[in-house]
């Protein structure tokens, strides 16, 4: 298959026409989203869904996010609530992920057989211009290869899905560079499933009850049956084994400059004079968390043309702010950590 590529903005109606067009008929198209780029088919469509699952080499029993223009579309497809319009009034549109109780419409192949469904509306002007020209929700994982950093540039995408999809909308970088909040209400209390730009903090102006899942944190706390099944699968790792120090940045610099093989280093910006053979990338300063989410996929994909022998990265902390770039990390290390 030949992907068209194009670059787009939400002013390009005859492209966002054509990109809806060839989503309602049951193709994929990849676009840019304000979290990271998805790949895109018809929600109702239980072949575009397979044809999502296929192009990514996904697990059929990691359920897809359905993405809508406004929070009241998942009417169509969803039992909504109060605490979801509450969330929605906050939140909406925006990097945040509902799960609530799917209807019989949307196919049990976009949500990995659960009797529920993941919702977003988000807020890229481009993901709600071509949502809009579809007509229908859209089905939408991030667009990498399942296992591979997620998409932040089109570019990325075109690396992993030139010739599997139809169509690349580039739109530019991703603003976030992580993917949404995942979260689920039960009973009151809200878990947040997947973390992301949306802190628990935040949450908690809406829902006072906000826990987080023991396997953000720890993915072996995901066992058999994890509550989003996205948690179990290895995630986001570079060709290169990467390492995450637990330690002060003294110890950062010792151990790193006294390493013996090619290595690389995802440094804090205040210390990237300090490695004296290391090919050092440049994460962001130590507390900035927006910095270092947005460019943590890019540098992984990054190092993948390096062939570096192993990759060291600081272990974040596990605070609100930095709690999705823990998660995202210690995923694409396999929870490979020293303690120095
Ligand atoms: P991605 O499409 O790569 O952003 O991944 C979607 C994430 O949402 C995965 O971690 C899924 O496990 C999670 N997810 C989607 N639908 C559900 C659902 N019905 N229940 C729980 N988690 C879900
Ligand atoms: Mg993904």
């Amino acid at each position: 298959m030949i992907t068209e590529y194009i670059k787009v903005t939400p002013q390009d109606t005859e492209i966002l026409t054509k990109a809806g067009e060839i989503i309602r008929s049951g193709g994929l198209v990849a676009f840019p989203t304000e979290t990271v780029y998805g790949l895109g088919g018809n929600a109702y469509d239980p072949k575009a869904s397979e044809k999502i699952f296929a192009a990514k080499g996904r697990p059929g029993d990691n359920p897809l996010i359905v993405h809508v223009a406004a929070p009241e579309d998942a009417e169509a497809f969803a039992y909504t609530n109060e605490t979801y319009y509450k969330l929605c009034r906050r939140f909406a549109p925006g990097p945040l992920t509902v799960i609530l109780p799917k209807k019989d419409i949307i196919p049990l192949s976009v949500t990995g057989g659960l009797d529920t469904v993941a919702v977003r509306c988000p807020s890229h002007p481009v993901a709600r211009a071509l949502i809009k020209a579809a007509g229908v929700p859209i089905a939408a994982p991030s667009a990498n290869i399942s296992g591979a950093p997620s998409p932040t540039s089109a570019s990325h995408v075109l690396h992993d899905m030139d010739g599997r999809i139809e169509m690349i909308l580039d739109g530019g970088c991703c603003d976030i560079g992580v993917e949404s909040t995942v979260i689920k209400i039960e009973d009151g209390v809200c878990t947040v499933l997947r973390p992301g730009d949306i802190i628990p903090r935040e949450l908690c102006s809406v829902i006072p009850d906000v826990r987080v899942a023991a396997a953000v944190t720890d993915p072996t706390a995901a066992g058999d049956k994890p509550q989003s099944p996205g948690m179990k699968y290895k995630h986001y790792a570079p060709a290169s084994r990467l390492v995450l120090l637990d330690g002060d940045r003294e110890q950062f610099k010792e151990y790193v400059n006294s390493q013996k093989g090619k290595c690389a280093v995802l440094a804090y910006t205040e210390e990237i004079g300090n490695f004296t053979r290391a090919f050092v990338m440049d994460i962001g300063a130590s507390g900035d968390a927006h910095t270092q989410m947005k460019r943590l996929f890019s540098l992984l994909r990054d190092t993948d043309s390096l062939c570096a022998d192993v990759i060291y990265a600081h272990l974040p902390p596990k605070t609100d702010e930095f709690l999705a770039l823990y998660n995202r990390i210690i995923r694409a290390a396999g929870c490979d950590i020293v303690k120095l």
